[in-house]
């Protein structure tokens, strides 16, 4: 950014840019910012950043402010922008990636972020067993978001446990988990890759 007079430029800063496409293969740097993607978002009454902004951040290498937005959180991956963009940028997957970025640096907590919270909540059980346990999943988010608290002071949380009692009588809400067969395969995707793999990555960044 360079300030002559009372104007501003903005320069691209293709180091962030890079290191998106090096990892994750999507080229936010081919974004001519048509907000075709923005205005097909269901999810954007939500967000704190349209998705052509998330977009535009990169692109002027802001990083931080982009992995510390709600919106990576609030985009449910429905891929309405990816089939809408001109340019063919998956901006879904861009936001998978941004979330994986996040989650990895350590820029997100649980209690901070409910959305974090639930995706961490599921993923957690999917990578254990390769299937979700609903009764448990339920008590994982209300304990690591500190959600059941808030529903204590309102008086939600009543509805909730008369709700999660309805369900176990209806046979709806299972009391033990069930696994499926060779879960392990399913955990094996969430093992983090080597080191050397990584640093691959990075160079092939730089
Ligand atoms: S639709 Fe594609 S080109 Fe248009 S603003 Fe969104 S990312 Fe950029
Ligand atoms: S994938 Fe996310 S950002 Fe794209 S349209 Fe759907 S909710 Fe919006």
């Amino acid at each position: 950014m360079e300030e002559r007079g009372n104007v501003v430029f903005l320069e691209p800063d293709y180091a962030v840019t890079g290191r998106v496409r090096a990892v994750s293969g999507i080229s936010p740097e081919l974004c001519y910012q048509c907000r075709k993607c923005t205005s097909g978002c269901p999810l954007t009454f939500a967000m704190d950043y349209y998705p052509d902004q998330i977009v535009r951040y990169l692109l002027m290498g802001l990083e931080d402010k982009v992995l510390s937005s709600a919106t990576i959180w609030v985009c449910s991956s429905c891929e309405t922008c990816t089939t809408r963009c001109p340019n063919d940028i998956d901006i879904a997957g861009l936001m998978d990636y941004l979330k994986q970025q996040a989650h990895a640096r350590g820029l997100v907590r649980p209690k901070e972020n409910l959305s974090y919270a639930f995706h961490k909540a599921f993923l957690d059980d999917i990578g254990r067993r390769g299937r979700v346990f609903e009764t448990g999943l339920l008590q994982r988010y209300m304990l690591s978001s500190g959600a059941w608290k808030a529903k204590l002071s309102d008086g939600t949380l009543w509805e909730e446990v008369r709700l999660g009692l309805a369900l176990l009588r209806r046979g709806r809400l299972p009391l033990r988990p069930r696994g499926i067969r060779n879960a392990h395969e399913v955990s094996h995707l969430f093992e983090k890759p080597p080191a050397s793999s990584e640093n691959t990555m990075q160079s092939s960044a730089s």
